[in-house]
């Protein structure tokens, strides 16, 4: 491994988001063998060399200079291995970066990643929720309109929703989600992979209540329970599909759309598209 020539191009390491024994070997192997370390704040990143013995080649890349800096770290990928970190967990989640994979890919470098924690994956491992769709929402808005549309925009997916908050905001977060989304199953999963790592379940409701008084310290993600299954169509759903349908479609025509998209009964609904006409 220490003679390792990394080739050239970047590379998007992920990091760990608390204990530090989740670096993986090929991460580490990386992040020293690198000519140049792009990172958010270096003395975060600077504790991660600590923990591996070396001072690494950091070059700060973040919100605030990463339009004034891309542009030579995209020319050093020519000749050099470049890697991407961030403060913890996966690089370009809630974290810069996209625009350097983009432009890195546009002028013709390899991009590689180097796959590892991710707070918004570790939190729906924990909550007990599905995973079979999920939605990641990020940080919501921190004030409470824009926060309430972004709510609302999101109610209808059929999905396990997941999103990053602050303690001081938590309370409130999920008062707003019990508002916007209806009382849903949910979790407040804290510092994962720390040592005070907790993950609470219970309805937005019941949560919301709980931190009221007391927002809880670290970091946190909340995972929402999918809207639940939407209840059957009934005769009057299927009246006015019909008769709206009738106004394109023949009788026949009209109950098969109606059965098929509302679950109800084609003969019946025939029955009643006949009677609806006369
Ligand atoms: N890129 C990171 C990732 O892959 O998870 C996320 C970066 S985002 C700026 C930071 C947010 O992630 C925190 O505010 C918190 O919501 C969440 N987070 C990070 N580490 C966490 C942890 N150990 N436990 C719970 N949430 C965490």
């Amino acid at each position: 491994m220490d003679d390792l020539i990394l080739s050239p191009g970047l590379y998007i390491v992920a990091t760990p988001i608390g204990n530090l024994g989740d670096l993986t070997p090929r991460a580490a192997q990386i992040l020293m063998k690198a000519d140049v370390v792009a990172v958010e704040d270096s003395r975060v990143t600077a504790g991660l060399f600590r923990h591996l013995g070396t001072r690494g080649k950091m070059l700060p890349y973040h919100d605030h200079n990463a339009d004034a800096v891309r542009p030579g770290l995209i020319a050093r990928m020519a000749s050099e291995a470049v890697a991407l970190v961030s403060d913890a967990g996966t690089p370009l989640i809630s974290d810069p970066g996209f625009k350097l994979v983009r432009d890195a890919r546009a002028a013709g470098h390899v991009v590689t990643t180097i796959p590892g924690p991710c707070a918004a994956i570790a939190a729906l491992t924990l909550a007990g929720l599905p995973t079979d769709r999920f939605f990641f929402l990020g940080f919501l808005p921190a004030k409470q309109q824009a926060r309430a549309e972004a709510i609302a925009e999101v109610a209808a997916i059929r999905a396990t929703l997941v999103l990053y908050e602050s303690g001081p905001r938590l309370a409130a977060c999920l008062a707003a989600l019990a508002e916007g989304l209806g009382n849903r199953e949910a979790a407040v999963a804290r510092e994962i992979t720390k040592r005070f790592e907790e993950c609470v379940t219970g309805t937005l409701h019941e949560l919301a209540a709980r931190y009221a008084d007391a927002p809880p310290r670290g970091e946190i993600v909340v995972v929402v329970a999918p809207p639940g299954e939407a209840p059957p169509a009934s005769v009057e759903d299927g009246d006015v599909a019909l008769a709206e349908a009738l106004t394109r479609l023949p009788p026949a025509k009209a109950a098969g759309e109606v059965a098929k998209k509302l679950g109800l009964d084609r003969k019946a609904l025939y029955a009643r598209a006949m009677a609806l006409k006369t």
